[in-house]
């Protein structure tokens, strides 16, 4: 905390663009929501999906849900930044607060499957920070699908039918945890995300900073 408190001459930086990204049931969604919670810098993309609502989840904090037809309205109006097709139903990130967000140096996490990664980085380069989770076995991601108990067994046999193809692009992520215990994969995370905010080409406020300290 000292250490933090001496290193807070605020300096103007760039967003930063966080895409986590892993097989469902990796832990991906608890790592994501724990740093939403200790770390009041960062805000979430909520994303669109055609998928039907889970019980735990509230509409326009999880994700906005919409029908298929108004999912092809918002994409063909150019409205998403990225989009794709998982487990069969239509996921998007609504472009203008990202925008937004960018536009005002805050930071901004993305909880997306791969092909939404792969569209990011191509779009926003260098404003993107990409993370991807591994489970431990196979046989731990299954079990943590059947714990969730929140989908039905043709869902979680699609999702884990599905995991090797998420798994085989992990060559094209900046970092890759293996979480084998939650609080160390998320404590990875936070490194990361304080790392990569003091990157000197994300601080263009280190120019004014740096001639009036050698002035
Ligand atoms: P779930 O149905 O479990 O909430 O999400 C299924 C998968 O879709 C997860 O891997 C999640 O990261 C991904 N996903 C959620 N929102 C988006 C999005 O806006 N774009 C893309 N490309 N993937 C998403």
């Amino acid at each position: 905390m000292a250490e933090e408190k001496r290193n807070a001459v605020p300096i103007a930086r760039r967003g930063l663009m966080l895409v986590i990204s892993s097989p469902s049931g990796a832990g991906k969604s608890t790592i994501a929501r724990t740093l939403l919670e200790k770390d009041r810098q960062i805000g979430l993309s909520v994303s669109v999906t055609t998928r039907q609502r889970r019980q735990s989840e509230i509409e326009g904090v999880h994700y906005h849900f919409v029908s298929q037809r108004e999912f092809e309205r918002l994409r063909d109006s150019d409205a998403l930044l990225e989009w794709a097709t998982v487990h069969g139903n239509s996921y998007g990130t609504p472009r203008e607060p990202v925008e937004q967000a960018m536009s005002e140096g805050r930071d901004m996490l993305f909880d997306i499957d791969w092909q939404g990664a792969q569209q990011l980085q191509e779009k926003m380069k260098a404003d993107v920070v990409s993370i991807f989770i591994l489970p431990p076995t196979m046989e731990e991601l299954q079990s943590r699908l059947h714990r969730r108990a929140e989908d039905t067994e043709e869902v979680i046999q699609t999702r884990l039918a599905n995991s090797r193809a998420e798994i085989s692009h992990w060559r094209e992520y900046d970092y890759v945890i293996v979480n084998d215990d939650l609080q160390a994969a998320f404590d990875a995370v936070q490194s990361i995300v304080k790392a990569e905010r003091l990157r000197r080409d994300r601080r263009h406020g280190l120019f004014d900073f740096v001639e009036g300290l050698v002035q």
